[in-house]
């Protein structure tokens, strides 16, 4: 029997053993979702695709995954500190659309990206702005429960009501507080945040709604404790991020739902470390960044980005290089024709079982997917009969998610151009004219094509 499922779970800051709330296996999984002001880069992605590991390693070990998550529309500022504007009103005047129509459009390049990188989709996807009444009455709650205070520019909660504030951060907020140089203006404390902002004086949001305080839109945590809440209950198994969650986002959520339900909203906390991109964080707001697209314009399939993160620990960091994309390209692309080999004689066999206890092991102790991609190769080039081989790699792909059961090589079509230069060269030298075949070489070179001459026939290939 393999060792069963073993997560590091940041709040106990602990490897703990995985169970189920529900005694019928079913997982809650919550994920914070993009904010849609713009593409997602592929750091973003990296995130998501630890958490489509963690929902398939779920799913392999029998759980059914009740997996949530939202889409932030409104609400998430510039500055965690609840002041700069609405990111979604800045994306709208950098594109020059409205708030509203960036939101579907991103959300559609989101979900486009989701499929090319073969994400399994959620089960309820949601968008903050389709459950404001929720938001409000989250609000409103806390507001009755004495966690919150009115400021001129919004509605605030009150950390300094909660003796465990930060622990999930480990957050020294006595510290912060004293250490605290700026102005706190209104606030009363460093922590506490925004649960409804009021739309400036005089000033027509975009994205605005009527509330029991006044018109002006959600501040960005209570969403997600308020959506998780009612697609997940109180509490629920699991919920994740990237590490930049941490110290705010997360901190917060737990907050508001601690407030209101007493309960820490998840029973596992895990989060994605940052994708870095010449030793510094890929982030939006940087400005420059890699989108799957900008991958795919570079020539390489989007899976040879999945496979990259599968090579690294997701409790790390990972430095983006070309270099090593292309290293991940050439193992996908040997893995993708190692298994196609094998796949017609895998249909009547069973996996190996010794390989897939090992594999097992290895994914079941917190996601340990190098390691089990190790077994993999392992498994593609040992000495079990060909079946069997196959089967089993099939199997493990449930969890890396690499397509490999329909993969088929791309049928190369050959330019009509490319096609008259190679007729022309195959001419010359059948007529022994070395020269001109020469020249023709060269020009089909200088076209990216490189000619295998054989007896009487001959070959294009991509250089
Ligand atoms: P956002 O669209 O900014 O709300 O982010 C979507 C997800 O990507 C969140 O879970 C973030 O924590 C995560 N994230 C942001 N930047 C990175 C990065 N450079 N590497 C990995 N994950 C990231
Ligand atoms: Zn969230």
């Amino acid at each position: 029997m393999p060792p069963p499922l073993h997560l590091y779970d940041n709040f106990t800051r602990t490897l703990r053993r995985f169970e189920p709330l529900d005694a019928g296996g079913q997982v809650g999984l919550y994920t914070c979702g993009p904010t849609v002001y713009d593409y997602q880069h592929i750091g973003n992605f990296r995130t998501f695709l630890f958490e489509d590991v963690l929902k398939r390693v779920l799913e392999w070990n029998g759980y059914r995954v009740r997996h949530v998550m939202n889409i932030t529309d409104v609400g998430h500022l510039t500055s965690d500190a609840d002041t700069g504007e609405d990111k979604m009103e800045k994306g709208s005047r950098r594109t020059g659309r409205t708030a509203w129509e960036i939101a579907r459009m991103y959300t559609d390049a989101f979900l486009d990206d989701v499929r090319r990188l073969n994400l399994e989709p959620a089960t309820i996807l949601c968008r903050a702005t389709d459950h404001i009444a929720e938001q409000i009455e989250f609000v409103a709650d806390l507001e009755r429960k004495g966690f919150a205070y009115r400021t001129s520019d919004g509605i605030y909660f009150d950390t300094s009501r909660q003796p465990d504030y930060g622990r999930l951060a480990r957050l020294d907020v006595c510290g912060l507080d004293a250490g605290r140089r700026v102005d706190l203006g209104e606030k009363r404390h460093a922590t506490d945040f925004a649960l409804w902002k009021f739309s400036p004086p005089g000033e027509q949001r975009q994205m605005e709604w009527e509330s029991p305080w006044g018109k002006g839109f959600p501040g960005w945590h209570i969403e997600c404790s308020a959506m998780a809440q009612k697609y997940l209950g109180d509490f629920f198994d699991i919920h994740c991020g990237g590490e930049d969650h941490i110290p705010v986002h997360h901190t917060n959520e737990i907050a508001q739902t601690e407030a209101r339900c007493g309960t820490r909203l998840a029973n596992f906390w895990l989060h994605g470390y940052f994708l870095l991109s010449n030793d510094a964080r890929m982030a939006k707001s940087a400005g420059e960044f890699l989108r799957v697209q900008s991958l795919i314009d570079r020539g390489y399939d989007p899976l040879a980005y999945r496979y990259l993160c599968l090579t690294a620990h997701y409790r790390g960091q990972m430095n983006f290089t070309w270099d090593a994309l292309d290293a991940a390209a050439t193992a996908l692309d040997r893995m993708r024709h190692g298994v196609r080999a094998l796949r017609e004689a895998a249909a009547a066999a069973a996996p190996d079982p010794a390989l897939l206890e090992r594999f097992t092991a290895e994914i079941n102790d917190d996601l340990n997917l190098p390691r089990a991609l190790a077994v993999a190769w392992e498994a593609l080039r040992g000495d079990l009969p060909p079946a069997v081989r196959g089967a089993t790699l099939l199997a493990f792909d449930r969890v890396f998610g690499l397509g490999l059961a329909a993969w088929e090589p791309a049928v190369e079509v050959v330019p009509a151009a490319v096609d008259a230069l190679a007729v022309a060269r195959a001419a010359a030298r059948a007529a022994k004219n070395w020269g001109e075949a020469d020249r023709l070489r060269g020009e089909l070179l200088a076209a990216g094509w490189e000619m295998e001459d054989g007896a009487g026939s001959y070959a294009l290939k991509r250089r």
